[in-house]
């Protein structure tokens, strides 16, 4: 008995970004997935629950962040909690100054973090460059990384900082996660 070839053709691979988006394009069912409401809640609701933030800090807006994933307020309970690397992590918190000679890094470090990614600018420095508007000093983390969402102070308590989160939350659960058009993959 002559052993039936096997073959691969027309079998989902799912072993690189492409095979996946190709999966995406060609069926219809994933048409009606991603203009369904109830897919879209699903997928927000998934990703706003689960916001990892980067262990990395600038300045002294930092002691307010790590204040936040302490037990007093207690960040992880939102389902946020801290990784090593921008690999593992989807929100930056860019806490503190960002000088010129940083800001480089900071950008690296953006853009090892995978998509989807979201940035919070916490206090006066990373809003705007704070106190310091200095030739050394960037003016604000919008000019190096895309800001979502802006937390004042100098520096803000943990609090503030929480309430960012919440707002990002909400930025989150309006988004279109399975538009590929918009993000330049459907063609
Ligand atoms: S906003 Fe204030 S507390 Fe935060 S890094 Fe700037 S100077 Fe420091």
């Amino acid at each position: 008995m002559v052993a039936e070839k096997k073959t691969h053709e027309g079998v989902a691979q799912f072993t690189t970004l492409e095979s996946i988006f190709e999966v995406m394009r060609d069926n219809p069912i994933m048409d009606l997935v991603r203009e369904n409401p109830v897919t879209r809640h699903v997928v927000n609701w998934g990703r706003a629950s689960s916001l990892w933030p980067m262990s990395f800090c600038l300045a002294c807006c930092a002691i307010e962040m790590i204040c936040a994933a302490c037990s007093r307020y207690d960040l992880d309970r939102m389902g946020s909690i801290f990784r090593v690397s921008p690999r593992q992590a989807d929100v930056m918190i860019v806490a503190g100054t960002m000088t010129k000679k940083i800001a480089p890094t900071v950008k690296i470090l953006f853009d090892q973090m995978p998509e989807p990614r979201w940035v919070i600018a916490q206090g006066g420095c990373a809003s705007a460059g704070g106190p310091y508007n200095t030739y050394a000093v960037v003016q604000g983390a919008d000019l190096v990384v895309p800001v979502d969402v802006y937390v004042p102070g100098c520096p803000p308590r943990p609090e503030a900082l929480l309430f960012g989160f919440l707002q990002l939350q909400e930025k989150i659960k309006r988004e279109q996660p399975l538009l590929l058009k918009k993000r330049g993959l459907s063609e």
